[in-house]
Protein backbone atom coordinates (compact mmCIF):
# COMPACT_ATOMS: atom_id res chain seq x y z
CA UNK A 1 0.00 0.00 0.00
CA UNK A 2 1.27 3.59 -0.94
CA UNK A 3 1.68 6.03 1.73
CA UNK A 4 -0.79 8.04 2.99
CA UNK A 5 0.12 11.82 2.39
CA UNK A 6 0.48 14.18 5.06
CA UNK A 7 -2.64 15.95 5.57
CA UNK A 8 -2.28 19.82 6.87
CA UNK A 9 -4.65 19.96 9.82
CA UNK A 10 -5.96 23.68 9.00
CA UNK A 11 -7.25 22.68 5.48
CA UNK A 12 -11.14 23.81 5.57
CA UNK A 13 -13.93 21.64 5.28
CA UNK A 14 -14.18 22.10 1.43
CA UNK A 15 -10.50 20.64 0.81
CA UNK A 16 -10.72 17.92 3.18
CA UNK A 17 -14.33 16.46 2.00
CA UNK A 18 -12.46 15.85 -1.21
CA UNK A 19 -8.91 15.11 -0.62
CA UNK A 20 -8.59 13.95 3.29
CA UNK A 21 -7.69 9.86 3.35
CA UNK A 22 -7.43 9.40 0.57
CA UNK A 23 -4.14 7.71 -0.99
CA UNK A 24 -2.24 10.19 -3.31
CA UNK A 25 -1.02 7.24 -5.34
CA UNK A 26 -3.28 4.56 -6.08
CA UNK A 27 -3.10 1.58 -7.88
CA UNK A 28 -2.84 2.50 -11.83
CA UNK A 29 -2.46 5.94 -11.13
CA UNK A 30 -6.25 5.87 -10.14
CA UNK A 31 -7.54 9.09 -8.71
CA UNK A 32 -10.02 7.54 -6.86
CA UNK A 33 -9.92 4.88 -4.33
CA UNK A 34 -11.50 1.28 -5.58
CA UNK A 35 -13.78 -0.67 -4.60
CA UNK A 36 -11.80 -3.39 -2.47
CA UNK A 37 -14.66 -6.36 -3.42
CA UNK A 38 -13.03 -8.65 -1.33
CA UNK A 39 -14.18 -10.90 1.61
CA UNK A 40 -10.53 -11.70 3.46
CA UNK A 41 -7.11 -10.82 2.96
CA UNK A 42 -4.25 -13.60 1.67
CA UNK A 43 -0.71 -12.97 3.38
CA UNK A 44 2.23 -14.66 1.05
CA UNK A 45 3.58 -17.08 4.14
CA UNK A 46 3.62 -18.02 7.44
CA UNK A 47 6.13 -14.97 8.56
CA UNK A 48 4.20 -12.22 7.03
CA UNK A 49 0.97 -14.54 9.12
CA UNK A 50 2.83 -13.55 12.35
CA UNK A 51 4.34 -10.75 11.55
CA UNK A 52 1.03 -8.95 11.64
CA UNK A 53 -0.38 -10.57 14.59
CA UNK A 54 3.42 -9.66 16.23
CA UNK A 55 1.89 -5.73 14.87
CA UNK A 56 4.44 -5.24 13.11
CA UNK A 57 2.87 -4.98 9.63
CA UNK A 58 -0.14 -2.91 9.07
CA UNK A 59 -2.46 -4.54 6.59
CA UNK A 60 -5.87 -6.43 6.48
CA UNK A 61 -6.58 -9.68 7.54
CA UNK A 62 -10.50 -10.73 7.30
CA UNK A 63 -13.42 -8.57 6.02
CA UNK A 64 -15.33 -8.14 9.38
CA UNK A 65 -12.10 -6.50 10.70
CA UNK A 66 -11.50 -4.11 7.96
CA UNK A 67 -11.22 -3.35 4.29
CA UNK A 68 -9.12 -0.21 2.96
CA UNK A 69 -11.87 1.21 0.82
CA UNK A 70 -13.77 1.52 4.25
CA UNK A 71 -10.45 3.20 5.90
CA UNK A 72 -10.45 6.19 3.48
CA UNK A 73 -13.98 6.65 4.76
CA UNK A 74 -12.57 6.57 8.04
CA UNK A 75 -10.04 8.80 7.37
CA UNK A 76 -11.99 11.52 5.75
CA UNK A 77 -14.41 11.31 8.48
CA UNK A 78 -11.90 11.58 11.02
CA UNK A 79 -10.37 14.82 9.14
CA UNK A 80 -13.67 16.45 8.82
CA UNK A 81 -14.94 15.92 12.47
CA UNK A 82 -10.75 16.96 14.22
CA UNK A 83 -10.93 13.78 15.71
CA UNK A 84 -8.24 10.78 15.92
CA UNK A 85 -9.97 7.50 14.53
CA UNK A 86 -13.30 7.20 13.30
CA UNK A 87 -15.09 3.72 12.72
CA UNK A 88 -17.87 3.03 9.76
CA UNK A 89 -20.90 1.08 10.56
CA UNK A 90 -23.69 -0.18 8.39
CA UNK A 91 -26.11 2.18 9.76
CA UNK A 92 -26.93 5.27 11.84
CA UNK A 93 -28.74 2.69 14.58
CA UNK A 94 -25.47 0.40 14.20
CA UNK A 95 -23.21 2.67 15.54
CA UNK A 96 -25.48 3.58 18.24
CA UNK A 97 -26.25 0.08 19.80
CA UNK A 98 -22.63 -0.79 19.40
CA UNK A 99 -21.03 2.04 20.76
CA UNK A 100 -23.61 1.63 23.58
CA UNK A 101 -22.72 -1.60 23.75
CA UNK A 102 -18.80 -1.43 23.99
CA UNK A 103 -18.90 1.49 26.47
CA UNK A 104 -21.76 0.61 28.81
CA UNK A 105 -20.22 -1.30 31.83
CA UNK A 106 -23.40 -3.53 33.58
CA UNK A 107 -25.48 -1.93 36.18
CA UNK A 108 -23.99 1.63 34.77
CA UNK A 109 -26.14 4.43 34.57
CA UNK A 110 -26.60 6.50 31.09
CA UNK A 111 -27.88 10.06 30.27
CA UNK A 112 -30.45 11.42 27.30
CA UNK A 113 -32.00 14.03 26.24
CA UNK A 114 -35.84 13.79 25.43
CA UNK A 115 -36.07 14.54 22.16
CA UNK A 116 -33.96 11.42 21.00
CA UNK A 117 -34.27 9.24 17.55
CA UNK A 118 -36.97 6.91 18.93
CA UNK A 119 -34.98 3.61 17.90
CA UNK A 120 -32.16 4.96 20.00
CA UNK A 121 -35.09 5.23 22.61
CA UNK A 122 -36.24 1.92 21.81
CA UNK A 123 -32.59 -0.08 22.07
CA UNK A 124 -32.47 1.75 25.75
CA UNK A 125 -35.58 0.50 26.95
CA UNK A 126 -35.63 -3.02 25.53
CA UNK A 127 -32.05 -3.98 25.37
CA UNK A 128 -30.14 -1.66 28.01
CA UNK A 129 -32.10 -2.39 30.61
CA UNK A 130 -31.25 -5.94 30.39
CA UNK A 131 -28.04 -5.26 30.89
CA UNK A 132 -28.67 -3.83 34.10
CA UNK A 133 -28.27 0.03 32.64
CA UNK A 134 -30.38 2.89 33.64
CA UNK A 135 -30.99 5.21 31.97
CA UNK A 136 -32.36 9.47 32.75
CA UNK A 137 -33.94 11.06 30.22
CA UNK A 138 -33.51 14.99 30.62
CA UNK A 139 -34.89 17.83 28.53
CA UNK A 140 -31.83 19.40 26.09
CA UNK A 141 -32.12 23.02 27.62
CA UNK A 142 -31.42 22.17 30.82
CA UNK A 143 -28.12 21.70 32.47
CA UNK A 144 -29.42 21.56 35.88
CA UNK A 145 -31.47 18.61 35.32
CA UNK A 146 -28.22 17.24 33.68
CA UNK A 147 -26.24 17.70 36.57
CA UNK A 148 -28.86 16.20 38.93
CA UNK A 149 -29.07 13.71 37.30
CA UNK A 150 -25.75 12.42 37.15
CA UNK A 151 -24.68 9.41 39.74
CA UNK A 152 -21.53 7.84 40.65
CA UNK A 153 -22.51 5.18 38.06
CA UNK A 154 -23.04 7.85 35.03
CA UNK A 155 -20.41 6.89 32.40
CA UNK A 156 -22.40 8.11 29.39
CA UNK A 157 -24.41 11.42 27.90
CA UNK A 158 -25.86 10.98 24.60
CA UNK A 159 -27.44 12.88 22.90
CA UNK A 160 -28.46 14.69 19.50
CA UNK A 161 -27.77 18.31 18.59
CA UNK A 162 -29.76 19.40 16.40
CA UNK A 163 -32.62 17.17 18.08
CA UNK A 164 -35.36 16.05 15.67
CA UNK A 165 -37.53 16.94 14.93
CA UNK A 166 -37.45 20.85 17.16
CA UNK A 167 -34.24 20.99 15.94
CA UNK A 168 -32.60 21.98 19.71
CA UNK A 169 -28.97 22.11 19.79
CA UNK A 170 -27.09 21.36 22.97
CA UNK A 171 -24.23 23.68 24.57
CA UNK A 172 -21.77 21.83 24.11
CA UNK A 173 -18.99 23.34 25.94
CA UNK A 174 -21.61 23.54 29.38
CA UNK A 175 -22.87 19.94 29.14
CA UNK A 176 -19.05 18.51 28.40
CA UNK A 177 -17.73 20.65 31.55
CA UNK A 178 -20.33 19.77 33.83
CA UNK A 179 -20.52 16.03 32.36
CA UNK A 180 -16.14 15.44 32.26
CA UNK A 181 -16.03 17.35 36.37
CA UNK A 182 -17.94 14.07 37.10
CA UNK A 183 -16.06 11.43 35.05
CA UNK A 184 -19.14 11.02 32.77
CA UNK A 185 -18.45 10.99 28.85
CA UNK A 186 -20.28 12.82 25.92
CA UNK A 187 -21.09 11.56 22.66
CA UNK A 188 -23.19 13.52 20.21
CA UNK A 189 -24.94 12.71 17.12
CA UNK A 190 -24.47 15.23 14.69
CA UNK A 191 -26.24 13.89 12.02
CA UNK A 192 -28.52 17.11 11.30
CA UNK A 193 -25.55 19.23 11.72
CA UNK A 194 -22.49 17.48 9.92
CA UNK A 195 -19.01 18.35 10.52
CA UNK A 196 -19.47 21.19 8.56
CA UNK A 197 -21.83 22.91 10.57
CA UNK A 198 -20.81 21.87 13.85
CA UNK A 199 -17.28 20.34 15.21
CA UNK A 200 -18.46 18.86 18.70
CA UNK A 201 -15.27 17.53 19.70
CA UNK A 202 -13.07 20.74 19.31
CA UNK A 203 -16.28 22.23 21.55
CA UNK A 204 -15.48 19.29 24.15
CA UNK A 205 -17.41 16.24 23.41
CA UNK A 206 -15.54 12.97 23.52
CA UNK A 207 -17.32 10.87 20.63
CA UNK A 208 -18.97 12.14 17.70
CA UNK A 209 -21.64 9.62 15.79
CA UNK A 210 -23.61 10.12 12.54
CA UNK A 211 -26.16 8.37 10.44
CA UNK A 212 -24.29 8.82 7.59
CA UNK A 213 -27.56 7.93 5.56
CA UNK A 214 -28.52 11.69 5.84
CA UNK A 215 -25.85 14.31 5.27
CA UNK A 216 -22.89 12.57 5.07
CA UNK A 217 -24.24 9.95 2.23
CA UNK A 218 -26.53 12.36 0.92
CA UNK A 219 -27.84 11.33 -2.14
CA UNK A 220 -30.50 9.06 -0.43
CA UNK A 221 -28.76 5.98 -2.12
CA UNK A 222 -27.02 4.41 0.96
CA UNK A 223 -26.98 3.38 4.72
CA UNK A 224 -24.33 3.99 7.03
CA UNK A 225 -23.07 5.03 10.50
CA UNK A 226 -20.13 6.60 12.10
CA UNK A 227 -18.10 7.36 15.45
CA UNK A 228 -15.14 9.09 15.56
CA UNK A 229 -13.30 10.19 18.71
CA UNK A 230 -9.49 9.22 20.78
CA UNK A 231 -7.74 6.04 19.67
CA UNK A 232 -8.73 4.82 23.75
CA UNK A 233 -12.22 5.56 23.07
CA UNK A 234 -12.75 4.39 19.43
CA UNK A 235 -10.49 1.05 19.96
CA UNK A 236 -13.28 -0.59 22.28
CA UNK A 237 -15.97 -0.34 19.73
CA UNK A 238 -13.83 -1.32 16.90
CA UNK A 239 -13.29 -4.29 18.74
CA UNK A 240 -17.38 -4.49 19.64
CA UNK A 241 -17.69 -4.07 16.34
CA UNK A 242 -16.13 -6.94 15.08
CA UNK A 243 -18.06 -9.30 17.78
CA UNK A 244 -21.13 -8.39 16.94
CA UNK A 245 -20.65 -7.74 12.73
CA UNK A 246 -22.61 -4.56 11.94
CA UNK A 247 -20.11 -3.72 9.19
CA UNK A 248 -20.81 -1.87 6.12
CA UNK A 249 -20.21 -3.71 2.93
CA UNK A 250 -17.33 -2.02 0.78
CA UNK A 251 -19.63 -0.88 -2.45
CA UNK A 252 -21.80 1.19 -0.16
CA UNK A 253 -18.41 2.59 1.80
CA UNK A 254 -17.21 3.77 -1.72
CA UNK A 255 -21.05 5.38 -2.65
CA UNK A 256 -20.33 6.89 0.84
CA UNK A 257 -16.61 8.10 -0.07
CA UNK A 258 -17.69 9.52 -2.77
CA UNK A 259 -20.82 11.30 -0.93
CA UNK A 260 -18.66 12.99 0.86
CA UNK A 261 -16.32 14.70 -1.74
CA UNK A 262 -19.32 17.06 -2.21
CA UNK A 263 -20.63 17.59 1.19
CA UNK A 264 -19.21 21.25 2.13
CA UNK A 265 -20.95 22.64 -1.14
CA UNK A 266 -24.16 20.54 -0.89
CA UNK A 267 -24.52 21.53 2.86
CA UNK A 268 -23.97 25.21 1.74
CA UNK A 269 -27.27 24.81 -0.27
CA UNK A 270 -29.12 22.79 2.45
CA UNK A 271 -28.35 25.59 4.89
CA UNK A 272 -29.90 28.20 2.27
CA UNK A 273 -32.68 26.30 1.53
CA UNK A 274 -33.15 25.37 5.40
CA UNK A 275 -33.19 29.44 6.79
CA UNK A 276 -34.88 30.64 3.26
CA UNK A 277 -38.39 27.91 3.70
CA UNK A 278 -38.19 28.90 7.67
CA UNK A 279 -37.99 32.20 7.09
CA UNK A 280 -41.32 32.54 4.47
CA UNK A 281 -43.18 29.68 6.66
CA UNK A 282 -42.87 32.17 9.73
CA UNK A 283 -44.22 35.13 7.77
CA UNK A 284 -46.90 32.52 6.29
CA UNK A 285 -50.41 33.36 7.45
CA UNK A 286 -51.88 29.64 7.92
CA UNK A 287 -48.67 28.76 9.73
CA UNK A 288 -49.04 28.38 13.19
CA UNK A 289 -44.90 27.71 14.40
CA UNK A 290 -42.11 27.81 12.82
CA UNK A 291 -38.85 25.56 14.63
CA UNK A 292 -35.33 26.26 12.83
CA UNK A 293 -32.17 27.25 15.33
CA UNK A 294 -31.46 29.64 12.73
CA UNK A 295 -34.72 31.76 13.56
CA UNK A 296 -34.22 34.21 16.33
CA UNK A 297 -37.61 32.69 17.60
CA UNK A 298 -35.88 29.29 18.11
CA UNK A 299 -35.39 28.52 22.10
CA UNK A 300 -31.96 27.74 21.36
CA UNK A 301 -30.94 30.26 18.58
CA UNK A 302 -28.39 32.14 21.02
CA UNK A 303 -26.50 28.48 21.20
CA UNK A 304 -26.79 27.45 17.73
CA UNK A 305 -25.51 31.17 16.23
CA UNK A 306 -22.26 30.62 18.77
CA UNK A 307 -22.05 27.13 18.12
CA UNK A 308 -22.77 26.36 14.34
CA UNK A 309 -21.95 27.60 10.87
CA UNK A 310 -25.20 26.83 9.32
CA UNK A 311 -28.30 25.49 10.52
CA UNK A 312 -28.77 22.28 8.14
CA UNK A 313 -32.06 22.00 5.90
CA UNK A 314 -34.42 20.32 8.41
CA UNK A 315 -37.74 22.81 8.82
CA UNK A 316 -40.39 21.53 11.44
CA UNK A 317 -43.22 23.61 11.47
CA UNK A 318 -46.99 23.27 12.50
CA UNK A 319 -49.73 24.00 10.31
CA UNK A 320 -53.12 26.02 10.92
CA UNK A 321 -55.05 23.12 10.67
CA UNK A 322 -56.48 19.59 11.65
CA UNK A 323 -54.59 16.02 10.37
CA UNK A 324 -57.22 15.86 7.28
CA UNK A 325 -55.47 19.48 6.43
CA UNK A 326 -51.76 18.31 7.05
CA UNK A 327 -52.19 15.61 4.60
CA UNK A 328 -54.04 17.51 1.64
CA UNK A 329 -50.90 19.91 2.20
CA UNK A 330 -48.34 17.06 1.84
CA UNK A 331 -50.27 15.17 -1.44
CA UNK A 332 -50.48 18.91 -2.88
CA UNK A 333 -46.40 19.11 -3.13
CA UNK A 334 -45.07 18.09 -6.56
CA UNK A 335 -41.24 18.58 -5.56
CA UNK A 336 -40.67 17.01 -2.09
CA UNK A 337 -41.14 12.93 -1.98
CA UNK A 338 -43.14 11.79 1.24
CA UNK A 339 -40.53 9.74 2.99
CA UNK A 340 -38.86 9.28 6.21
CA UNK A 341 -34.96 10.51 6.47
CA UNK A 342 -33.28 14.02 5.64
CA UNK A 343 -29.84 14.98 4.17
CA UNK A 344 -30.03 13.91 0.46
CA UNK A 345 -29.92 15.68 -2.82
CA UNK A 346 -33.99 15.44 -2.88
CA UNK A 347 -35.86 17.18 -0.84
CA UNK A 348 -38.43 15.09 1.69
CA UNK A 349 -41.35 15.90 3.65
CA UNK A 350 -43.55 14.16 6.25
CA UNK A 351 -45.81 14.25 8.95
CA UNK A 352 -44.21 12.78 11.89
CA UNK A 353 -47.48 11.20 13.02
CA UNK A 354 -48.04 8.96 10.57
CA UNK A 355 -44.25 8.45 9.75
CA UNK A 356 -42.46 7.45 13.25
CA UNK A 357 -44.77 7.98 15.42
CA UNK A 358 -47.23 6.14 14.47
CA UNK A 359 -47.17 3.57 16.85
CA UNK A 360 -47.35 6.00 19.82
CA UNK A 361 -50.21 5.93 22.25
CA UNK A 362 -51.68 9.50 21.30
CA UNK A 363 -51.91 10.97 24.61
CA UNK A 364 -47.95 9.94 24.72
CA UNK A 365 -47.68 11.40 21.69
CA UNK A 366 -49.46 14.93 22.35
CA UNK A 367 -46.89 15.38 25.49
CA UNK A 368 -43.97 15.21 23.23
CA UNK A 369 -45.89 17.94 21.55
CA UNK A 370 -45.84 15.58 17.49
CA UNK A 371 -49.35 17.12 16.87
CA UNK A 372 -51.47 15.93 13.82
CA UNK A 373 -50.60 19.25 11.77
CA UNK A 374 -46.70 19.10 12.50
CA UNK A 375 -44.77 18.98 9.11
CA UNK A 376 -40.89 17.91 8.97
CA UNK A 377 -39.72 19.53 5.74
CA UNK A 378 -35.87 18.19 5.21
CA UNK A 379 -34.63 20.81 2.29
CA UNK A 380 -32.28 19.47 -0.70
CA UNK A 381 -30.23 20.94 -3.05
CA UNK A 382 -33.30 22.05 -4.76
CA UNK A 383 -33.20 25.78 -5.88
CA UNK A 384 -34.95 27.81 -3.13
CA UNK A 385 -37.34 29.75 -5.38
CA UNK A 386 -38.84 26.28 -6.72
CA UNK A 387 -39.30 24.84 -3.13
CA UNK A 388 -41.13 28.01 -1.88
CA UNK A 389 -43.31 28.19 -4.86
CA UNK A 390 -44.75 24.66 -3.80
CA UNK A 391 -45.11 25.09 -0.53
CA UNK A 392 -47.42 28.31 -1.77
CA UNK A 393 -49.24 26.64 -3.78
CA UNK A 394 -49.71 23.30 -1.07
CA UNK A 395 -50.62 25.61 1.33
CA UNK A 396 -53.23 27.16 -0.70
CA UNK A 397 -54.82 23.77 -0.71
CA UNK A 398 -55.37 23.47 3.06
C1 LIG B 1 -31.58 8.39 10.85
C2 LIG B 1 -31.00 8.71 12.16
C3 LIG B 1 -30.42 7.71 12.97
C4 LIG B 1 -30.42 6.27 12.54
O1 LIG B 1 -29.58 6.09 11.47
P1 LIG B 1 -29.76 4.92 10.36
O2 LIG B 1 -28.66 5.19 9.43
O3 LIG B 1 -31.12 5.11 9.77
O4 LIG B 1 -29.65 3.63 11.09
C5 LIG B 1 -29.85 8.09 14.16
N1 LIG B 1 -29.84 9.38 14.56
C6 LIG B 1 -30.40 10.35 13.83
C7 LIG B 1 -30.37 11.75 14.33
C8 LIG B 1 -30.99 10.06 12.61
O5 LIG B 1 -31.56 11.03 11.89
Amino acid sequence: MSELPKEPSNRGSATSSVHAGELRQQEANAITTPIYQTSTFWFRNSKEVTDYQEGKSQREEYGRYGNPTWRAVERKVSALEGGEESILFASGMCAATTTFMALLPENSHLIVTSDCYRRTRQFINQFLSRMGVETTVIEPGNLAAFEAAIRPNTKLFFTESPTNPYLRVIDVPAFAKAAHARGVKVIIDSTFATPVNHRPLSDGADLVLHSATKYLGGHNDLLAGTLTGPKEMIEPVRKALGVLGGIIDSHAAWLLLRGIKTLDIRMERHNANGMAIARYLEAHPKIKHVWYPGLASHPDHAVAIRQMKGFGGVVTFEIDTDLAGAMRFIDSTTIPYQAPSLGGVESLIELPVTMSFWDVPKEKRLELGIKDSLVRFAAGIENAADLLADLEQALAKV
